[in-house]
């Protein structure tokens, strides 16, 4: 395994990303001041970074030891090889390329106002689904859910993970043009400037007394998006933060 690192953060490094998994890359990951691409071998790169080599096994081996179950309101994400969770609604998730295995803060916030909001029949959107994580735990608490991404690495994953589970969820490639609605809630776990910009395609997309959920908001930039959101016609209903990260929920008067 090849681990090239990159100075950045996914929100500087995203016009690269899609020449990293072009180039065969196998998953990313975000440290602090730097993206860590994952690759098979070495290969050449037009980016500036560092490469580092390190031994196969040991790093899987550890990986999988420190990737321990989420647990999240009435829900519960685990990988397929931990024990099955008593209790809980459970989303097994191969951990792989795709975003989203319940580790990250914005993952965990949006899994836990999903617990407390969804209930049976509700019809929701998951947009920007990476795994598929957020719409198998909306299906899994009862919704009809459509999941969309704009990644088809993420959308061949989400497919996968939704039969693992064996939930039925619409998973469509592309974003909210491929989700016409309405919905009774829409959860993105994307970043502040996209949704400042989608604020207003939301509210197109809920029905009346229909619920926002976002997060990738990083809370330096959460004023900007209620400003947005608030300009859009939505009212701001609940705040949640976890590290350096927040969740916002809206509804639709
Ligand atoms: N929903 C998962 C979670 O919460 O763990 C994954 C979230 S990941 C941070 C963001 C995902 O949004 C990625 O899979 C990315 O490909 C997708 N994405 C980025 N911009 C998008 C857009 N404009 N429309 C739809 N999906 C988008």
């Amino acid at each position: 395994m090849w681990i090239f690192r990159l100075k950045g953060d996914f929100q500087s490094l995203d016009p690269w990303i899609p020449e990293l998994f072009a180039r065969g890359a196998r998953g990313l990951e975000e440290r602090e001041g730097e993206v860590l691409a994952y690759f098979g071998e070495r290969v050449p790169l037009p980016f500036p970074g560092r490469w580092e080599e390190q031994p196969d096994e040991d790093w899987l081996t550890a990986w999988k030891r420190e990737l321990t179950p989420v647990e999240a309101g009435r829900l519960v994400v685990r990988a397929p090889w931990h024990p099955p969770a008593e209790g809980r609604e459970e989303v097994v998730i191969e951990p792989g390329m795709a975003f989203g295995t319940g580790h990250h803060e914005t993952t965990r916030l949006a899994l836990e106002a999903l617990s407390e909001a969804v209930r049976p029949g509700m019809r929701v959107l998951d947009l920007g689904t990476g795994s598929g994580v957020l719409a198998i735990a909306a299906a899994k608490l009862g919704a009809q859910t459509v999941a969309v991404d704009i990644d088809p690495v993420a959308v061949a994953a989400a497919r996968e993970n939704a039969e693992r589970n064996r939930v039925a969820i619409e998973v469509r490639k592309g974003s909210l043009e491929a989700a016409p609605g309405p919905f009774d809630l829409i959860v993105a776990n994307l970043y502040a400037e996209l949704h400042t910009q989608l604020a207003t395609s939301y509210r197109e997309r809920l029905a009346p007394g229909g619920t926002a959920l976002l997060t990738g908001i990083l809370v330096a930039k959460a004023g900007a998006v209620e400003a947005a959101a608030r300009a859009a016609g939505l009212a701001k209903t609940r705040e949640a933060q976890e590290g350096e990260w927040s969740l916002l929920a809206f509804t639709k008067g």
